[in-house]
């Protein structure tokens, strides 16, 4: 590629990222960009009228990473975004869905804005016109959104009500993460959190760890660090420091969740919970627990702090907490600290979001203990494969997932082919093609039907 559009440190992250697997993989130079540079990206500008009368422009964007395995799949960010972020999250969405074995490629949107500096009249017009825009871009079969940061479930019902609007029917499966009475799935609103302290549990389990007897610390509690504090103190986890971007509070005897839970029903943040147990936000990350669950923005482990980590479990919630600065720091460390990387500790957003899609585009819905089912048969096969892989190769638990889930794009990119037929290909001889296509087919197969061994829900 000789100049992409796409820069800053979060969309470098990706790319080097990227380059580490793709060296372990052995993949071909000349396949790399194919892989790595979105396929399309959209820049929209998005006029609505302020609570005064002024008009005021925000701009959206929604990258699409590959069309190959089905439509592509993601949230919609409301904050500080820019495109480079936006073409990280959405290329980490690819190798997340195929890690999962679901048929998409990634995508991530979002509006440089402050949701929460907009009335309610504002944040209904932003949402519409963003999607408005989007219209000829987006589509059941093309690209499926999604809630991210600072979007919600409201925003998902006026997404879907606007596109059905100029469709002229309902389409509910154009979004995913919809409130239940606009064709939302059972179960879509916890899945996040809940799978985030399922995959914490097996962790637990496989360190001889009980759950009775961990502590916890959790980044971030909007909707993903929330509902998984809530789930691992229900699992006995004692829950010693939380914050968002508002405060942050640490307490060795525990936190009590009860309290917590009431606070944020009142409040919606954390500001205000306690005046006894404030801590330093940064501060937090670095002091002993078992596990430790960023859950809330991209690079807050980075290469200065991850030396000084001192949880047993780290559970990446968020999207690309972990730099790869940090990353070979926890490589050293590996015997010290067991990985749960983002792609596959916080997939069960996406996963749920296929289900409901699935249930949308058949007009029946399931049961939660469906959901719930499937989901965590999906999970459990995703970590054996993930913590086969990083044994069997001798690389760390995210190289292995990323491994697993490049290698499944790489190799339906390659059966496909590339369009329109060339022929002076140069490398690839047909025997080679053919084999190719095996693997791909099978690897794509294993990672559908592998059975996992034992679900402990
Ligand atoms: N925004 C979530 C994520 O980053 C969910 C995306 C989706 O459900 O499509 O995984």
């Amino acid at each position: 590629m000789t100049k992409a559009i796409y820069g800053g440190p979060v969309f470098e992250m990706a790319r080097q990222q990227f380059k580490r697997v793709a060296d372990h993989l052995e993949i071909l130079e000349m396949e790399r960009d194919r892989l790595l540079y979105p396929k399309r990206a959209i820049a929209v500008s998005c006029p609505i009228h302020r609570d005064d009368g002024r008009t005021e422009v925000f701009q959206g964007y929604r990258v699409q990473h590959h069309l190959t395995l089905g439509p592509t799949k993601g949230g919609t960010r409301f904050s500080q975004v820019d495109i480079g972020e936006v073409a990280a999250l959405a290329i980490w969405m690819s190798w997340k869905c195929a890690l999962a074995g679901l048929p998409y490629g990634g995508a991530k949107g979002g509006i440089t804005v402050d949701p929460y500096a907009l009335s309610p009249r504002q944040l209904e017009a932003l949402s519409r016109r963003y999607m408005q825009e989007m219209i000829p871009f987006v589509g059941p079969h093309t690209d499926v959104m999604a809630p991210d940061m600072g979007t919600n479930e409201q925003v998902m019902a006026w997404f879907m009500d606007t596109y059905s609007m100029y469709q002229g029917q309902t389409i509910n499966e154009i979004v995913t993460g919809k409130p239940i009475s606009a064709g939302g799935t059972l179960g879509r609103r916890e899945a996040t959190g809940r799978g985030v302290s399922y995959l914490v549990a097996r962790a637990l389990d496989h360190l001889g760890i009980s759950a009775g007897s961990a502590t916890a610390i959790i980044q971030g509690f909007g909707n993903v660090g929330s509902v998984t504090a809530y789930s691992l103190a229900e699992k006995g986890v004692k829950i010693i420091g939380v914050s968002d971007h508002t405060a942050a509070y640490y307490d060795p005897t525990g936190l009590n969740i009860a309290d917590l839970q009431r606070h944020m029903a009142k409040r919606g943040q954390l500001a205000g919970f306690s005046t006894q147990s404030f801590a330093e936000p940064s501060e937090l990350l670095v002091q002993k627990c078992d596990v430790l669950v960023p859950a809330a923005v991209e690079r807050v482990i980075t290469g200065e702090n991850a030396s000084q980590l001192k949880c047993r479990i780290l559970a990446e919630g968020a999207n690309g907490p972990t730099t790869p600065e940090a990353d070979s720091v926890l490589q050293q460390r590996r015997d010290e600290i067991f990985v749960l990387p983002d792609i596959l500790c916080n997939a069960r957003g996406v996963i749920v979001s296929y289900f409901e899609w699935v249930q949308d585009l058949q007009r029946l819905f399931w049961e939660e203990t469906e959901v719930f089912d499937r989901l965590y048969r999906i999970l459990e096969r995703s970590f054996q494969q993930t913590i086969a892989c990083a044994k069997r190769d001798r690389i760390s638990h995210r190289m292995a997932a990323m491994a697993i889930g490049v290698s499944v794009v790489q190799s339906a990119k390659r059966t496909r082919g590339l369009f329109p037929w060339c022929s002076k290909r140069a490398t690839l001889i047909e025997p080679e093609c053919h084999r190719l296509a095996i693997a791909a087919v099978s690897q794509i197969r294993e990672n559908r039907q592998a059975q996992p061994e034992r679900i402990n829900v």
